[in-house]
């Protein structure tokens, strides 16, 4: 096993926190130390926020090991990952840290232990730049299983930011190794359902959003839903599913105080009308949220739309990790083809 330090810089690229979860991630799986300098030295609030902090508290728990110098506003860590050890954890990333990434973070390694976990996970489950729980469920997780894991998630309790208290509960059925994924095709597209929910606001922001699906999308009235839900706090966000024969997609937009409904439903819909007419299988998100997964596999590929900075960056940090060679080409307007495999 190679245990050789992996040198990383927080700045690089995208220059955010995913440096520092796909980091956390990869030297989970694959046993080898890194040191991360830099870290988040790019935004506003620099080092380690409460969300950050607790996936490293959480990929150190589930390595049995210590992290130390992990503390808030930490620039620099340095972390030794101990043996895996699956069993039943409870994380609770603060009043409304995302829930998800932590999940992002420690998710990975449990897929191929050596017996089943649960994690519960309190925090924000629909939070603004994370994935929102209903992606994990729909669009990412089933992917992953036909990877090998099964991995069953439910919401306990929905919690949006800036309140929170929202709850998941994750079980992880690992495999003993990650298959190879391809998804290069999305086939035909089949059912579309845009859900507007709405907790502790007016009804009417929903309507108005689901009014903005049908205007400019022409989805029909039995794609529309809008869900009323209790949480401690207010929030609002609109989900657009969208089944092909091959996957699911989930496009999501959140509703805040200063955003009129009318554009909340707008960004979802351009996000949706992007990946519709590019053709491709995998939209933004979960192009760079299936990279790690796959090179965990050896290899995989897929047909996306423009890789962001976050795919871009991630795939950076696996070539720090892993003997795994990735290819990013551009094949047509606003279609690429990004494939790992072994160097
Ligand atoms: P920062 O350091 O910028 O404060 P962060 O630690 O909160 O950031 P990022 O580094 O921006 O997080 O990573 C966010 C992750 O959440 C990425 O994997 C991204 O794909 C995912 N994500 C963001 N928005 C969505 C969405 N609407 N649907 C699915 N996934 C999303």
């Amino acid at each position: 096993m190679n245990t050789e330090l992996v040198r990383i810089d927080g700045s690089a690229g995208e220059g955010g926190g995913q440096i520092l979860r796909s980091a956390l991630a990869l030297a989970l799986a694959t046993g080898r130390p890194f040191e991360i300098t830099n870290i988040r030295a790019g935004r506003k609030k620099p080092g380690l926020l409460r969300q950050h902090l607790t996936a490293v508290t959480a990929a150190a728990a589930v390595s049995g090991t210590q992290a130390p110098g992990a503390r808030l506003g930490a620039g620099e860590l340095r972390f030794t990952p101990g043996a895996i050890a699956p069993g039943e954890y409870r994380f609770a990333v603060g009043t409304a840290g995302s829930t998800t990434l932590v999940l992002q973070t420690v998710l990975p390694p449990l897929l191929v232990a050596r017996g089943p976990s649960t994690l519960i996970l309190e925090g924000g489950t629909h939070n603004p730049y994370a994935p929102p729980f209903d992606f994990l469920a729909k669009a990412f997780l089933p992917l992953v299983a036909r990877m090998g894991p099964q991995v069953e998630a439910v919401l306990e309790r929905p919690g949006f930011y800036p309140a929170g208290g929202g709850c998941i509960r994750v079980h992880v059925t690992p495999a003993a190794s990650l298959g190879r994924l391809d998804l290069l095709e999305r086939g035909e597209i089949g059912r579309t359902l845009a859900r507007a929910v709405v907790s502790n606001l007016p009804r009417n922001i929903a309507d108005r959003e689901l009014k903005c699906v049908r205007d400019l999308l022409g989805w029909d009235r039995e794609s529309l839903q809008v869900e009323e839900t209790a949480s401690h706090g207010p929030g609002n966000l609109l989900m657009l599913e969208i089944e092909s024969e091959r996957l699911t997609e989930v496009f999501t937009a959140f509703g805040e105080r200063s955003i009129r409904a009318e554009n909340v439903g707008r960004a979802a819909v351009d996000e949706a009308r992007d990946y519709l007419a590019s053709g491709a299988p995998v939209g933004p998100h979960l192009a760079d949220q299936l990279l790690l997964p796959m090179a965990m596999a050896g290899g995989g590929s897929f047909r996306t739309v423009a890789p962001t900075r976050h795919a871009l960056t991630n795939i950076e940090v696996l070539k720090k990790f892993l003997e795994i060679e990735v290819r990013v080409e551009k094949e047509g307007r606003g279609v690429w083809r990004i494939e790992l495999g072994a160097r």
